[in-house]
């Protein structure tokens, strides 16, 4: 995309130019070069996005389950086709590394292969005989017109979490991409489209709060699937649920680490490096707090030599862990919490604040950055960092590290590290989070499983993907049905409720 140029809308099948006089720049993480810009849509594109939506409801629910499933088929293998070229795309606006950029993309194509599978997931239930002569069986039907808003961190995994499993289900559906990095959203769309979804299936709309709000408000669109920060998340919930839709607001986190001090030293170390600053920390399912249990604190200054030793850099650049910051301001909140870190006296090992990156001067750098003595209190304990800060906390015994986890107000992720089954089967069974890793850092579920945060990361009650999303973008309707063989059945009026 050459330089100034807007992302176009995606409407009633076409690729736009929005009509909009505002915009916001999208820009190289690594240089500040603008990429592009990103059109805030009218008022009168919404509207039109929306009446598309719902025209193609119409036809798109009648289509058969298998054809639907076909479509998906045709779409997971141009995502593979296009690969690389996408995470290209991915890495250039949102500064991954190349490698993570491809884990991005490959982890929404997952999804897609989920969605493929729909005809088996949309099956109902049956009961024959429920009364003399009766039969109940139930049919999940789609809901009509849905609604995404997704976040900058994952620009293809996100969208790729939504549109094809509420697509798949029979729906229509209106995607608001992050502001930030909307070219691979766009581009993730334009393969939709040579897959042979039919017009109107998938609209994307660019924008931001006002965007958001015109689909949140419209009282015709049944369900809404968000994916940001906490404060975000519980306006959309609130907002949402307040206009009788189906809401689902994925947000914040705060993920734990317990490690025993029976674990391997070594594993342990090698994967909180790459749990911890991976991706800059901008992960939702990143580990930003690392609970050593006992003597395990003995590997904490190994720890810290291993982390400074991660260099970032630019996305095609072999040699770099990690990218920028995805903005300036980004960077400066990340480096605010730092400050606040060491002023609020946490000991900081490593510290990444001034960070330089060779041939890069106005990047948005952020070194790996370490606090040890860190306690409750602390405000970098207290709040998602969403940088490549690792906070150690240390404790004595297991159902310490427990009560830590559990009165931690987020329930995203969560991990341990033991040699020992029946520390692991406690802290599996007793931890109030909604994904346990034991002996694995980052514990995000294939898509045959649902995305399961809880607490203060999670606002509804369907997660994504998995059977979860069937339901969150589906309506269940249950036929009791009679076929009596000839009028001698028919035995005059019944009055009361029961069948026989
Ligand atoms: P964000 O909340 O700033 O933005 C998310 C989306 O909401 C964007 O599309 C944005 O345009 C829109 N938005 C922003 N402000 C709004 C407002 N006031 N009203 C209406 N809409 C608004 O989040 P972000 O910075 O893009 O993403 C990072 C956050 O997302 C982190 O907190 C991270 O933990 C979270 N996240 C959570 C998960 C999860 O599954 N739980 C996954 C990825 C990211």
């Amino acid at each position: 995309m050459s330089q100034q140029q807007r992302v176009k809308l995606f409407i009633d099948g076409e690729f736009i130019e929005s009509a909009s006089t505002k915009s916001i720049p999208v820009t190289n993480p690594a240089t500040q070069e603008v990429l592009c810009e990103t059109p805030l849509a009218t008022d009168d594109e919404m509207k039109r996005a929306f009446a598309s939506a719902k025209e193609a409801f119409k036809t798109w629910k009648e289509v058969p389950v298998s054809e639907r499933a076909r479509v998906m088929m045709r779409y997971q293998a141009l995502l593979k086709e296009h690969h690389d070229e996408i995470a290209e795309i991915l890495a250039k606006e949102t500064g991954k590394t190349f490698d993570d950029a491809k884990g991005d993309v490959w982890r929404g194509i997952e999804v897609v292969e989920q969605a493929a599978n729909i005809p088996a997931l949309t099956m109902g239930e049956t009961a024959e005989n429920v009364a003399r002569g009766i039969d109940t069986y139930s049919y999940i039907q789609p809901l009509g017109v849905c609604t995404g808003i997704t976040p900058f961190n994952f620009p293809a995994m996100i969208p790729l979490w939504m549109f094809p499993m509420a697509i798949a289900c029979g729906n229509t559906f209106i995607l608001k991409p992050s502001e930030q990095d909307p070219m691979t959203p766009t581009r993730l769309a334009e393969l939709f489209a040579e897959a042979g979804a039919p017009k109107g299936v998938l609209q994307v709309v660019h924008g931001a709060k006002e965007q958001v709000d015109f689909l949140l408000n419209h009282p015709e669109i049944r369900a809404i699937s968000f994916v940001g920060s906490v404060p975000v998340g519980q306006y959309i919930y609130r907002t949402g649920t307040e206009n009788l839709k189906r809401v689902q607001a994925f947000a914040g986190a705060k993920n734990h680490c317990v490690i025993m001090p029976d674990a391997n030293k070594k594993t342990v170390v090698n994967n909180l490096v790459g749990a911890s600053v991976g991706a800059a920390g901008q992960r939702c399912m990143a580990i930003s707090v690392a609970v050593f249990v006992g003597k395990s604190k003995e590997w904490i200054p190994e720890l810290a030599e291993e982390l400074a030793k991660v260099k970032p850099g630019a996305w095609d650049d072999e040699n770099a862990a990690y990218g920028p910051l995805i903005s300036p301001a980004a960077k400066q909140r990340v480096l605010d919490l730092i400050q606040k870190g060491k002023e609020e006296g946490a000991e900081c090992l490593v510290d990444g604040s001034d960070c330089k990156v060779e041939g890069f001067p106005d990047g948005n750098w952020v070194g790996p950055t370490f606090f040890s003595k860190v306690t409750k209190e602390m405000t970098i304990y207290q709040q998602e960092i969403f940088g490549p800060v690792l906070c150690a906390v240390e404790v004595d015994t297991l159902e310490e590290a427990l009560e830590l986890v559990n009165s931690n107000p987020y329930g995203n992720g969560t991990s341990i590290f033991t040699t020992n089954g029946a520390s692991a089967r406690k802290y599996q069974h007793e931890v109030e989070v909604g994904q346990v890793g034991i002996n694995i850092p980052i514990p995000v579920p294939l898509p045959f499983f649902s995305f399961t945060g809880w607490k203060n990361s999670f606002f509804g009650d369907l997660h994504a993907y998995g059977k979860q999303a069937i339901r969150f973008y589906s309506e269940t309707k249950t036929i009791t049905a009679r076929w009596p063989e000839s009028e001698i059945d028919n035995e005059g009026p019944n009055m009361t409720i029961k069948l026989q």
